[in-house]
């Protein structure tokens, strides 16, 4: 199986990327925040992660991982699996290892978009005219994803680096000239 956890800081463009990844490779696509957005907002689950995300923190891992553990369980034809938006925490790529252990299979690579801080906000705020997502409104709330990306996920890179499955891309530029990046890592693997 293809896994590939494609990471990388809110509006490094982890979406619009894993769109053509999918489409290319024949994967699965599956982002933890999506998810999270497409929950009933009047179910208890659904309301307790809105909680945080509207705020742009992270939803307590344990609710995470089963959310994701039960997504990746819809699929169990798939070739391979792009991970968007997870792990990240530590005890979330821990997790997904164990999991991925249990059918065989483990993380093939994590494709790390780098893109500077200021280029993130500017995309986030552009992206709220379109998303609606009150989480890119807000530059209070874009800080705090940032600074949580920092201090919480940024670890997770290492992680993966030390199993040598990490490759850092540069995640700036056109979208094509990103997505033939992309493409290079994985077929160099
Ligand atoms: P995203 O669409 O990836 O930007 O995620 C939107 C929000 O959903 C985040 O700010 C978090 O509140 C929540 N979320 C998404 N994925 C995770 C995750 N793996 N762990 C914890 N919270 C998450």
């Amino acid at each position: 199986m293809l896994n590939i956890v494609l990471f990388g800081p809110p509006g490094a463009g982890k979406g619009t990327q894993s769109e053509r990844l999918k489409e290319k490779y024949g994967l699965v696509h599956i982002s933890t925040g999506d998810v999270f957005r497409a929950l009933d907002p009047e179910s208890e689950l659904g309301k307790l992660a809105k909680s945080y995300s509207d705020q742009g923190n992270l939803v307590p891992d344990e609710v995470t991982i089963q959310i994701l553990e039960s997504e990746v369980s819809k699929h169990p034809d798939a070739k391979g699996v792009i991970y968007d938006g997870f792990p990240r925490t530590t005890a979330q790529a821990e997790a997904l290892d164990k999991f991925l252990a249990s059918k065989n299979t483990g993380v093939s690579m994590m494709l790390s978009l780098v893109v500077p801080e200021d280029e993130l906000k500017t995309r986030l705020i552009a992206r709220a005219e379109v998303s609606g997502r009150k989480d890119d409104a807000d530059p209070a709330i874009i800080q705090n994803r940032i600074d949580t990306y920092n201090s919480q996920t940024a670890p997770v890179a290492d992680f993966y680096d030390g199993q040598d499955k990490l490759k850092e891309i540069d995640g700036v530029g056109s979208i094509d000239a990103i997505t033939q990046r992309l493409f290079e890592a994985i077929d160099k693997n």
